[in-house]
């Protein structure tokens, strides 16, 4: 006989949002239509993010939205940072990563390592306006994240930190950075400390911008730390322990990388959509061809299967379980299906598709980072494959 497992409410439907996070939704969606996309064009032509648009996202609560309000946040959940990369994302992939490296990053980890005091200190200007970075790779460490050589010796109350980093996205902005340096190289990743630096301590300097493909508007920098002294009260949870913070950080970070991929991928679909159904060809819409309209179907399958993959993440993790696999997988999937899409709506457009007086191009050349940030596709992979196979 088979057995009914009754329970006293029916598990929501993933696509089931409450008013709050629609109202939220909505608002950021306003938000990146009125007052990012004017700037588009220009921030990517120039490879330069607009201030004015870093201190509405302050004003607005984007950069502090799980921050507890006692501190100035929004005291909102992981699901709402997500909704608010998804958002931004769909405008602009480069102001989607501004706020997803504060809040799934930087913020997580402040949130989640610093002692009370550290709390005080930080939090209320995270939120206020400060941007924060998050600082891993180096050049000769970035897949091999713990073979980093940056290095941390105490000398009295103070680290004195020496090295570089590289690739360090939100780099020009920022003011604290979420370091990680070794305080004993010969004991491996048991010697990873993480840091937190501010941006005018003596000896440490933001160095070259990355000139990219895409994000262009986000600034992707290298630090330098030369005898760079930072006070024992910043450390940044316990000695020897950074390895766990950057391992657990990156494990949420993965999913607003997720959350950008699956906003980029709609953007271009509903650029390609409208255009399909405004060309004529043949005596009519290209949006009337069976052909046509299958890529769009297919497309639009994609991101929704994405998406379900990337809400049920985010819920599972502000619901408190583990997330590690299905996070790979979100980040793997979410931008698969973005760089996917973004390719064919630049078919879509055909030839005006592939110059810059169209948007597609950008998604497309957007679309690229997701597969190599925060992880490259092969490490999502990896991991995926450990825990399905038990290893
Ligand atoms: C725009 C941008 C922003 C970034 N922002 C940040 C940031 O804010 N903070 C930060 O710390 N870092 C940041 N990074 C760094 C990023 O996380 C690394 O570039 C990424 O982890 C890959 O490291 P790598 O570039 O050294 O490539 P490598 O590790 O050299 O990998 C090269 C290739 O080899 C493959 N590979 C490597 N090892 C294996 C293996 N064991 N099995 C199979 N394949 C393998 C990879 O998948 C990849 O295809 C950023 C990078 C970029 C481009």
């Amino acid at each position: 006989m088979s057995s009914i497992t009754t329970q006293p409410s029916a598990p929501a439907p993933l696509v089931a949002l409450t008013e709050d996070e629609v109202l939220f939704r909505d608002t950021v969606r306003q938000f990146a239509q009125e007052s990012i996309q004017p700037h588009v064009k220009e921030m990517d032509e120039k490879g330069v993010f607009e201030q004015a648009l870093i201190r509405q996202f302050f004003e607005l609560g984007l950069m502090g939205i799980e921050i507890p309000e006692q501190y100035g946040g929004g005291g909102g959940t992981f699901f709402e940072a997500i909704l608010a990369v998804e958002e931004l994302s769909a405008v602009d992939a480069s102001a989607g990563v501004v706020v997803d490296v504060q809040n799934t990053l930087v913020n997580n980890a402040l949130m989640r390592w610093t002692t009370d005091d550290q709390k005080k200190r930080h939090l209320p200007r995270m939120c206020a306006d400060t941007v924060g970075a998050y600082a891993l790779s180096e050049a000769g460490s970035g897949s091999d994240a713990f073979a980093l050589q940056c290095r941390a010796e105490l000398k009295g109350d103070e680290y004195v930190l020496n090295g570089q980093k590289m690739w360090i996205t939100n780099g020009k902005e920022a003011g604290v950075f979420i370091l990680l340096a070794t305080v004993d190289p010969s004991a491996g990743y048991k010697g990873i400390t993480a840091f937190i630096v501010e941006k005018d301590f003596p000896g440490f300097t933001v160095g070259k911008k990355e000139d990219k493909l895409g994000i262009r508007a986000s600034s992707t920098c290298e630090l330098i730390m030369e005898d760079c002294r930072v006070p024992k009260a910043n450390l940044l949870g316990e000695v020897g322990k950074g390895y766990k913070i950057a391992i657990e950080t990156l494990n949420e970070g993965r999913i607003g990388i997720g959350a950008q991929m699956i906003g980029l991928a709609r953007g271009a679909w509903e650029h390609a959509v409208k255009y399909a159904q405004e060309r004529k060809q043949f005596g009519k819409a290209i949006a009337e061809f069976q052909g046509i309209q299958f890529q769009i179907a297919q497309m639009a399958t994609e991101i929704e299967a994405a998406r379900m993959l990337l809400y049920n993440c985010a819920r599972m993790k502000d619901a408190g379980m583990n997330f590690v696999k299905e996070a790979a997988m979100t980040k793997l999937y979410c931008s698969q299906v973005a760089e996917r899409v973004a390719s064919l709506c630049v078919e879509i457009y055909g030839g005006y598709g592939f110059t810059k007086d169209y948007p597609v191009e950008k998604y497309f050349r957007d679309s690229k980072i997701g597969k190599i940030y925060e992880g490259t596709s092969n490490m999502q992979l990896m991991t995926i494959a450990k825990l399905v196979m038990g290893k």
